[in-house]
């Protein structure tokens, strides 16, 4: 197992990207205080996105032809870790970028990948995933949601649930079954492009612990979508979606939600020129497990950029990572609470409590833990 996860490093001309798009970042978050940048990548603006575009930071896995960086995932990283580190709002080109353009890339038809990846280079094209619903999330073969053949192409009935992004995106990549029942599981599952402004699609927002309406549960009555909607072969759904979750576990997205907060608390522990022997031991256990997560995923990403699939160490690295994330807010605020004399910085306190408040989604979102250590444990041979 472990010798699918060599050490790798960052190629020098993908690390040659990391000043500009440092800068970037730190003009994006230089009036945002620390409770805001603490939204990491839920962090939505439209315009910051296509600012990225115009500067040639997105879409750097797709070919030139498209409008693309033509470089490789460990390029995308650099970009990702330093937005992500900055608490520089990704949101909205995030999905299109990481998961749409590479599934259309692969599997998408020669016209398809000639109207779409270009407009996602730019941060023009904003995507969301539809694949959770009601009663499948986890359990995604069973989805109900159908798109059946018409005359000129599908229509589409049923519902979407949790689809992160969705109020302001342009397209929705759906999981759709196209034939059978769910009793078949993974058979007669398709991907299809909808178009948000489509008659009859509606969208309503549902708010979050914390307030905020990032997701949303679309409702789709007689869709008509045109016979291209169709991404890949129709009934290759469930394998499309595998390869695609590969992508959407293993990156710096499943280490760095946290950060702000340990950033804040370290200013803090050094505002307050307090070092003691459970701070250290606490800052040395973060910056340890950080170090090696980050040291995981990039090995995962020289996966990725071989061409490969790594389902099984992506969902490793998904796990422990978000295990990181989720412990990092709790040890911080018991460390604040346990100095009550320790004036905190409102921001501080805003991000903590924000972080605290939306952590027990972070093993949720992209498949929960239990069903990444089922995927582990059918990887390690041990079911
Ligand atoms: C912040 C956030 C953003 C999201 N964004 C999106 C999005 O953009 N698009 C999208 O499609 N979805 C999105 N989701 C949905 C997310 O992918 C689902 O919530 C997730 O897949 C779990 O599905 P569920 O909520 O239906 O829980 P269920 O599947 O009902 O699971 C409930 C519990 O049972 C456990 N469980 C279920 N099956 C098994 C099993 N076989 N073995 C062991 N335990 C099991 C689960 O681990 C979990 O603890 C988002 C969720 C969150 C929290």
């Amino acid at each position: 197992m472990f010798d699918n996860l060599t050490l790798a490093r960052l190629p020098e001309e993908d690390e040659a990207l990391r000043p500009l798009v440092r800068q970037l970042a730190q003009e994006a978050v230089a009036s945002l205080p620390l409770d805001v940048r603490a939204r990491s990548w839920s962090g939505f603006d439209a315009q910051f996105s296509r600012k990225l575009g115009q500067s040639g930071l997105l879409g750097l896995t797709l070919p030139k032809q498209y409008g693309g960086g033509g470089r490789g995932p460990f390029a995308r990283f650099v970009v990702v870790e330093e937005l992500l580190d900055a608490g520089a709002p990704p949101a909205a080109h995030w999905i299109a970028d990481r998961q749409s353009a590479p599934l259309i890339l692969n599997f998408g038809t020669e016209e398809q990948r000639q109207f779409y990846l270009p407009r996602i280079c730019k941060g023009e094209a904003l995507f969301c995933i539809g694949m959770s619903e009601p009663g499948s999330g986890s359990d995604l073969a069973s989805v109900r949601t159908r798109a059946e053949r018409t005359d000129s192409g599908w229509r589409v009935n049923g519902q979407k649930i949790w689809t992160s992004n969705s109020l302001h995106s342009d397209y929705m990549i759906a999981l759709l079954r196209t034939s059978g029942g769910p009793d078949d599981r993974h058979r007669g599952l398709s991907q299809l492009i909808i178009d948000l402004k489509a008659p009859g699609v509606s969208i309503r927002p549902i708010t979050d612990l914390a307030g905020d309406a990032h997701f949303s549960e679309i409702f789709f009555e007689d869709v008509d979508l045109p016979a291209d909607a169709l991404i890949g072969a129709e009934g290759d759904g469930w394998r499309q979606v595998t390869a695609e979750l590969a992508f959407e576990r293993s990156g710096p997205e499943r280490i760095y939600s946290s950060v702000i907060v340990l950033d804040g608390w370290i200013a803090h522990l050094r505002g307050h020129g307090r070092m003691d022997e459970a701070a250290a031991a606490l800052v040395g256990d973060f910056t340890a497990r950080l170090a090696t997560l980050r040291a995981m995923s990039i090995a995962c990403t020289a996966r990725l950029a071989a061409g490969e699939s790594p389902v099984v160490e992506a969902s490793i690295i998904k796990d422990l990572g978000t295990s990181f994330e989720q412990e990092l807010p709790v040890a911080i605020g018991d460390d604040l609470a346990s100095h009550p004399g320790e004036a905190i910085d409102p921001e501080l306190y805003r991000a903590l409590a924000y972080v605290t408040q939306v952590a027990p989604s972070f093993s949720l979102r992209g498949g929960t833990r239990e069903i990444l250590r089922g995927i582990i444990a059918r990887g390690l041979g041990l079911r």
